[in-house]
């Protein structure tokens, strides 16, 4: 053998990283499962589950395609790669750059080769070429500018539809009475069952754990769901736990799909002209968009980006995030049930109910951030730094976002099911029934009023905030809400 190559358990596919032209009689494949990653923290076990079968299953297709792997558990990765040092000899150590900063430096630090992580379309370089020009990071002129150069969904310079964004159309409430197609499950096999065994964890027939799933995770998202995708992105309701997603992030983030081999099935779904554009779209600005930018901004931001607390916010996380049962807010008690489920919850509850909340709660950043990397399926380093540190929390100052996106219940109310059955009542804001999301909004933009009355994309919120005549008698309902969630009783 000639080199070993190090397969983190996000880097899971045949044709990128490092494995491109990898050779079976030269190159060892070794695999880390490092006591760190297990146990190192309370990880949603089906989390675990689903990224580790991944990884075996992913270690046994290299095995029979005729490669030595090694895949051995160890209390720390680099532990791991000193034991096959010993093995093996000191073979040099080629790896795909890693996803996040910490493992980055542990792995250069052990004298680990780098090659170009391609597991994105736009790579880190060239992020920070777009990223330098600009004034401010604004992800739309990111998203335009990729839609250009990868030629998706465009007309020469001009995009298909008539317009770059269909967000107007793509932002309707859940209907009345949803009747979806079935979601697609995935049967478990001696590797799923061994990784269950091992984690003490029932896991559900949602993942897929092999590339085969994953492909077809990624058909059926085609053929029954691309099309209705788009309107009802938005929406959150309780007679449906995924409505139109395609589920796919856990697949892009381990590296059983490529974003290339999803865009061009949706492409040509598209062109048979079954997909209207709303849909077309809205898909494609999460893929070549939103994933790529939020990527790109980890990278561009640095090591540091993930301490800020511009904000000043230093609560600790209520207990209705670790136990749906400590709150009579509707929306919470659903969302933290289907994330006990099964790990996911879409884009919404993620930023206009949980982030929102900690957001308009002053809730510690870190805190919520290491909370939110524990329980989603897809939760990488990367993903969950610039989403809830720039997005969710407004916790950078603005670097990411122009404005925090904090709302009362009435958001809430509009996109979902959540406040029919709900203790509270959504329109009002103060009084023992009063929505804790409306009083908090409103106690949060007077908390932070000083701040926002610099900032023109809030002057609307900062006038509403003025003409509110029981704002006295708000601000002490704001602190029996913030007592009473603190005592998992609100
Ligand atoms: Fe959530 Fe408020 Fe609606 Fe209740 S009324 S479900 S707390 S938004």
């Amino acid at each position: 053998m000639k080199h070993v190559i190090y397969i983190p358990f996000d880097h899971l596919h045949r044709k990128h990283g490092a494995l491109k032209g990898a050779d079976p009689k030269s190159d060892l494949i070794v695999f880390v499962e490092s006591a760190r990653m297990t146990t190192g923290r309370n990880w949603h076990k089906e989390r675990l589950f689903f990224l580790i079968s991944s990884a075996r299953h992913f270690a046994k297709s290299l095995e029979d395609e005729g490669f030595k792997v090694e895949y051995l558990k160890a209390a720390t990765t680099i532990d791991g790669l000193k034991e096959i040092t010993k093995k093996h000899g000191a073979l040099p150590i080629v790896c795909a750059e890693p996803s996040s900063f910490r493992q980055y430096e542990s792995l250069k630090k052990h004298k680990v080769t780098f090659v170009e992580n391609d597991f994105f379309l736009t790579s880190r370089s060239l992020f920070k070429l777009w990223a330098d020009e600009q004034k401010s990071y604004l992800m739309e002129n990111f998203y335009r500018k990729q839609r250009l150069r990868l030629n998706v969904l465009m007309a020469g310079k001009d995009p298909i539809g008539g317009s770059w964004n269909f967000d107007k159309e793509n932002r309707v409430p859940p209907p009345k009475k949803y009747e979806g197609p079935a979601y697609l499950e995935h049967k478990r096999d001696e590797i799923d069952k061994e990784v269950a065994n091992e984690l003490s964890h029932v896991p559900t027939n949602t993942w897929a754990t092999t590339r085969k799933g994953a492909l077809a995770q990624l058909k059926n998202f085609i053929d029954n769901h691309f099309a209705e995708f788009g309107p009802l992105e938005d929406a959150m309701t309780t007679q449906n736990w995924a409505l139109h997603h395609s589920l796919l992030s856990p697949y892009l983030n381990n590296g059983l799909l490529h974003p290339s081999e999803v865009i061009d099935a949706a492409m040509k779904a598209f062109e048979t002209g079954k997909i209207p554009i709303e849909s077309a779209e809205g898909f494609v600005r999460q893929v070549i968009g939103w994933r790529e930018y939020v990527n790109g901004m980890y990278w561009f931001l640095g090591p540091e980006y993930r301490s800020n607390n511009q904000l000043g916010a230093n609560r600790k996380l209520f207990p209705l995030f670790s136990d749906p049962g400590a709150t009579k807010m509707n929306c919470m008690k659903e969302i933290g049930t289907d994330i006990q489920n099964r790990a996911w919850v879409h884009h919404i509850p993620r930023l206009m109910v949980l982030s929102n909340l900690a957001l308009v709660t002053g809730t510690n950043p870190q805190e919520f951030l290491d909370w939110m990397r524990e329980v989603f399926i897809d939760a990488t380093e990367w993903v969950m730094v610039p989403n809830v540190i720039g997005m969710g929390v407004h916790a950078d100052g603005g670097a990411m976002m122009t404005k925090p996106y904090a709302a009362g219940g009435a958001y809430i109310s509009r996109m979902s099911d959540y406040c029919k059955p709900c203790a509270y009542n959504p329109k009002l804001r103060v009084g023992a029934d009063a929505c804790p999301f409306t009083t908090l909004y409103w106690d949060f933009l007077d908390r932070h009023r000083e701040t926002f009355a610099k900032n023109h994309r809030m002057s609307q919120q900062v006038f509403g905030l003025n003409r509110l005549s029981d704002l006295p008698e708000l601000k002490v309902r704001a602190q029996e809400v913030l007592k009473g969630l603190e005592q998992g009783i609100i």
